[in-house]
């Protein structure tokens, strides 16, 4: 099933949920027709398929990169990039910090978490995610600036597992904010659902979705 647009931020409303609609592997025909109805935010995973998407659509796109990232990677897409939602190391976060001073700009980062049971999912667990925070070389970046944290849940039809990950993602973003981002209003976003789980996250405190199938339809591979 999918749904429209339309149908879609009525659902985020009550909450002021922020959707970006991932368009990995949709050509840009498909981005275009979301675009047309006001859709601004755009996710993809790989850098690949982001430059060439970034160069010919309209520059009014805010591109969200969501997938891993590697350090090579980054000077490719840091003179464009709205947010990164996937950075789960310090040395990315360097990197990130690096391009983006040449590059004369912020960019906005989010950290991945680890909350799922699937061991493939990349991320930071908790302690890591302190560690980072607490390195002096954390403190010494200048043009990046962390805004939240990003988790995926387990690939289950168990909500009720779901639902515990993205509460216990909510607790710790909650903590880290109080810890570490305390009389700042920088650290605000968490962003937490995707086509399958996206109810469960909204009332799970998440700010921003990341819904693919459920607006384009299936994957083209
Ligand atoms: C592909 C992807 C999504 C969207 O997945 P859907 O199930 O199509 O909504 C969300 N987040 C990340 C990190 C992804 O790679």
């Amino acid at each position: 099933m999918s749904f429209s647009l339309e149908q879609f931020l009525q659902a985020l409303e009550p909450t002021h949920t922020k959707l970006v609609a991932v368009s990995k592997t949709h050509t840009p025909e498909e981005i275009l027709v979301l675009y047309r109805q006001g859709q601004r935010d755009f996710g993809e995973n790989r850098v690949q398929e982001l430059v060439p998407k970034w160069e010919e659509m309209p520059k009014d796109i805010r591109w969200h990169a969501i997938g891993h990232l590697q350090t090579n990677k980054v000077k490719y897409i840091a003179s464009f990039i709205y947010m990164i939602h996937s950075v789960d190391s310090l040395k990315l976060l360097q990197e990130i910090d690096k391009e983006a001073g040449k590059a004369g700009r912020l960019i906005p980062c989010l950290l991945q978490m680890h909350i799922a049971e699937e061991e493939t999912k990349f991320g930071l667990d908790r302690q890591e995610l302190l560690d980072l925070l607490e390195a002096p070389e954390f403190s010494a970046l200048k043009y990046v600036e962390v805004r939240g944290l990003m988790g995926m849940a387990t690939f289950t039809e168990n909500e009720d597992q779901v639902r515990k990950e993205f509460r216990q993602l909510h607790t710790l973003f909650e903590e880290v904010k109080t810890r570490f981002f305390a009389g700042s209003d920088s650290f605000r976003e968490l962003s937490m659902g995707m086509s399958s789980d996206y109810h469960i996250a909204m009332e799970e405190g998440s700010t921003m979705v990341r819904v693919g199938s459920l607006l384009f339809g299936p994957r083209h591979n």
